[in-house]
């Protein structure tokens, strides 16, 4: 098995009705970045600032975080690179930040939040992405923006470092985009302000399950009791796909979910065109999407949402469309 994946690094990933899917890679430290050569990735689909940090004694100064960026760019050989901002609080503790103290942390002071609140933290991240970004490509893309106003917030320092950056003869990015994670469920309903704000988007399935159907994602008891295969988790990826398509920017899924091939499957027939997953589900992803129909899973999955029979999850009848095929 390895040794077939292994084979199909350089293979495109097209489905057998001639449909290309990017397929991506999430990383987090230093020590992931070689599997995107291994693996053939089309790039760092996510990067997971927070866990530099999280592996760091104290909080990062701005010289040693731009260090660290620009070597992520320079390990990926031209690729892009997708930063996500720290991504702190709820299940990701800094050893050295004192933590609040929160009855429900993942509804809590987490991410973004934090981020705005305490703009010093924000700010000096950014201005070191946009420092090892300069005279290249930069995409930055924060976590838990929960509506458009909020991304706005945030547009609004990047602006403002971009500004600093120029007063101070640093040489800026030579194209920066800026993206928000689609996880927190309030966004479906602010789609269109969001799709005229943002550059691209990304879908954070982990989160959006927890929060849509309100399981912890980290309690045992309840975190499998729904299936991401449900119709309403499916509708509402459907209809994150389907803002993206009519405004013209780009989706990427980077949740667990895009990293299971019946997951994926499901995705490409709503849809999804890129998807960004860890190192080792690339190759079983990439030998599903080789033998899929897309414009076929597209009507089956369709047909089967507009049944509208009830069933809590689309995974028996995907399983044995999967095995038919
Ligand atoms: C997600 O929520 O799906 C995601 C990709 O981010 P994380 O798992 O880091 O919260
Ligand atoms: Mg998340």
């Amino acid at each position: 098995r390895q040794e077939q994946y292994r084979r199909l690094r350089d293979v495109p990933a097209v489905t057998a009705d001639g449909v290309e899917i990017g397929l991506h890679m999430n990383a987090g430290l230093l020590l992931d970045l070689p599997h995107v050569a291994e693996t053939g990735a089309g790039s760092i689909g996510l990067f997971r600032t927070e866990l530099l940090f999280m592996v760091a004694s104290k909080f990062p100064r701005i010289e040693k975080q731009t260090e660290l960026y620009r070597s992520v760019l320079d390990a990926v050989g031209g690729r892009p690179v997708t930063f996500r901002t720290l991504d702190i609080g709820g299940d990701k503790i800094l050893p050295y930040m004192a933590r609040p103290d929160e009855p429900n942390p993942a509804l809590g002071w987490r991410a973004i939040r934090i981020g705005l609140d305490r703009p010093g933290l924000l700010r000096s991240q950014l201005r070191a992405l946009l420092r090892a970004g300069g005279g290249r490509v930069l995409r930055i893309m924060f976590p838990m923006i929960a509506s458009a106003a909020e991304f706005d917030a945030a547009r609004a320092m990047v602006a403002r470092e971009v500004d600093h950056m120029v007063r101070h003869g640093y040489q800026t990015p030579y194209e920066l985009k800026l993206g928000a994670m689609v996880e927190v469920p309030s966004l479906l309903w602010e789609l269109d302000e969001l799709t005229s704000r943002a550059d691209f988007m990304s879908v954070g399935s982990n989160d959006l399950m927890q929060y849509l159907f309100a399981v912890d994602r980290d309690n045992k008891r309840v975190a499998t009791r729904f299936d991401p295969l449900a119709p309403s988790m499916l509708r509402a990826l459907g209809s994150i796909a389907e803002a993206g398509h009519r405004h013209g920017i780009p989706v990427t899924l980077c949740g667990e979910f895009g990293g299971k091939p019946l997951g994926a499957l499901a995705l490409v027939a709503l849809g999804y065109r890129n998807l960004s997953m860890s190192a080792s589900s690339l190759g079983p992803v990439k030998a599903m999407l080789l033998g899929l129909d897309a414009a076929d899973a597209s009507a089956y999955v369709g047909d089967l949402l507009a049944s509208r029979d009830g069933a809590a999850s689309l995974r028996p009848a995907l399983t044995a469309y999967a095995e038919r095929h």
